[in-house]
């Protein structure tokens, strides 16, 4: 193959993945203690704002109702009277079976030349499904709905969350806590309530995938995460449907459309999973949002192209994304190979296979986008964020570390905690040690007892990595609070921003 190198996994298995904090509070980078706020005033102020909250809430509530309900019959009255008017006879000669309001609403489709009339006949007779309703999703439902698309379905069981919304623009806060699926389906009705939206609101998995995607013409792979590549690109190869795939993580973006006319599917391309450690998800390295709605863009645009018949697909080709030096570059990609396991001359691969094949395992990922929990460290060298706090109301004598890369512990951190990020520990170490002498001499009650050494981050697994760390180079009393900052903001003080 040619000019993919391994880097592509980096972003390609990923991105825009969902963390879920359970609680966000708005002031951020600021002393925790001061943030307890000064608009505490009085009991009074308190149950004041809380019943308008409260009442707030319930008028809200009741307007996303009303406006999903009204998208719903908007599009059931337009349905109905555009079969009225299919019905009539035509007022015109036109070779054509577009109504005229068709005519009017896609007139600057119609007026492409290479497009015109015929493309989109084309477009409303196809069918799409769009798997995620997030960052990618966003923009490529609104587009495919908007430019009549026949039927346009989508596939998610997530919830709105308020992290999602500066990239999966599809969605508003008055969705936050509800479907994504539901979200996204109420604002492709309200763009264009003829064409038909079709909501999935579940997971896409190998007991679902084949029912779900055979009611289709083409696929867009939306997704975040190893497994689902490879469960769709599979379930496309067994289907026979064209595969629009897009991936965006950070500031850079690709995309390809697999198995389409002969052309190669996800698995010739991959044909073995990237390493875990090259999974990144958006929870965990960070995107700026319109790098997947470039992206997301691009998707609707190749799969308009398929179901309208116009154009040159991305097929055998994939497109780079590098909005930081704002460039695309189209590289040629490795035909279909004879050895695919999904789609080469001795292919094996069944319905039956499918259903029972453990993509998790197979890619060592998970499909949902909860995050990695480990356990590397006995009990005796973890502490609750709980007994942390305890700790440091009792004023025991310790120092924290916090182990984050510097740029997450500018977002928030703990009062007197030193950030070591991780991968400097090791060569930091004579600092510790200078530090903890320093409290020590500090303390002369301590005479001689240790100094406590506690370790933190994000969620508590890099915390863990830390203290093995440590006690491998003679910090025996090292221990990590359980859960990380995460655990601290959920279980100590709920102002505590999570992100
Ligand atoms: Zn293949």
């Amino acid at each position: 193959m040619s000019n993919i190198n391994h880097d592509l996994y980096k972003s390609f298995v990923l991105f825009d993945s969902v963390y879920r904090p359970s609680k966000f509070s708005p002031t951020i980078n600021q002393p925790v203690q001061t943030q307890v706020s000064s608009s505490m005033e009085s009991n009074g102020g308190v149950d004041e704002s809380s019943r308008l909250l409260n009442e707030l809430n319930d008028l809200k509530d009741s307007k996303r109702d009303i406006e999903a309900r009204i998208s719903v019959i908007e599009a059931q009255l337009q349905q109905i009277q555009s079969n009225q008017q299919s019905n009539q006879k035509p007022s015109s000669n036109a070779a054509h079976d577009l109504t005229s309001d068709s005519v009017y609403r896609y007139s600057r489709q119609l007026l492409l030349p290479s497009f015109g009339v015929q493309g989109q006949s084309n477009l409303l007779k196809s069918s799409i499904l769009v798997i995620g309703a997030g960052g990618l999703g966003s923009p490529a439902l609104l587009y495919l709905a908007a430019c009549g698309v026949g039927r346009l379905g989508m596939v998610d069981h997530d919830v709105v969350e308020l992290n999602n919304l500066h990239r999966q623009i599809i969605h508003g806060e008055a969705y936050i806590g509800r479907s994504k699926v539901e979200s996204a389906a109420a604002a492709c009705r309200s763009i264009n309530s003829t064409i038909e939206v079709v909501e999935h609101k579940e997971a896409l998995r190998t007991s679902n995938a084949l029912e779900i995607v055979s009611k289709y013409d083409i696929v867009v792979d939306a997704t975040d995460n190893a497994p689902s590549r490879y469960l769709i690109s599979d379930c496309c190869v067994l289907l026979g449907k064209p595969l629009v795939s897009g991936a965006a993580l950070g500031l850079e973006g690709q995309l390809a459309v697999y198995n389409y006319k002969g052309g190669p599917c996800y698995r010739c391309l991959f044909p073995t999973p990237p390493p875990t450690s090259a999974c990144q998800r958006c929870s965990d390295s960070g995107v700026l949002g319109v790098v997947p709605g470039v992206i997301g863009c691009l998707q609707a645009l190749e799969a308009i192209k398929l179901a309208s018949s116009v154009g040159e697909p991305l097929s055998g080709r994939m497109l780079l994304f590098d909005a930081l030096s704002a460039r695309i570059r189209i590289v040629k990609i490795r035909g279909r190979s004879l050895q695919c396991e999904a789609c080469g001359e001795n292919e094996t691969l069944t319905r039956e296979q499918f259903q029972q094949f453990d993509y998790e395992n197979f890619t060592h990922s998970p499909l949902s986008a909860a995050p990695l929990k480990l356990k590397l460290l006995t009990p005796d060298s973890r502490i609750s964020s709980k007994e942390y706090s305890d700790l440091i109301e009792n004023g025991s004598p310790h120092i924290l570390i916090d182990v984050r890369p510097s740029h997450h512990y500018k977002i928030v951190s703990l009062p007197k905690s030193i950030n070591i990020p991780l991968a400097s520990l090791e060569s930091r170490l004579p600092e510790l040690s200078s530090e903890l002498k320093s409290v020590q001499e500090s303390n002369e009650t301590l005479k001689g007892s240790n100094v406590g050494v506690y370790v933190v981050c994000r969620r508590g697994n890099d915390s863990q990595r830390a203290v093995q760390l440590l006690h491998k180079n003679g910090f025996t009393s090292a221990k990590d609070i359980v859960g990380g900052l995460e655990s601290w903001a959920h279980d100590v003080d709920k102002r505590f921003p999570t992100y």
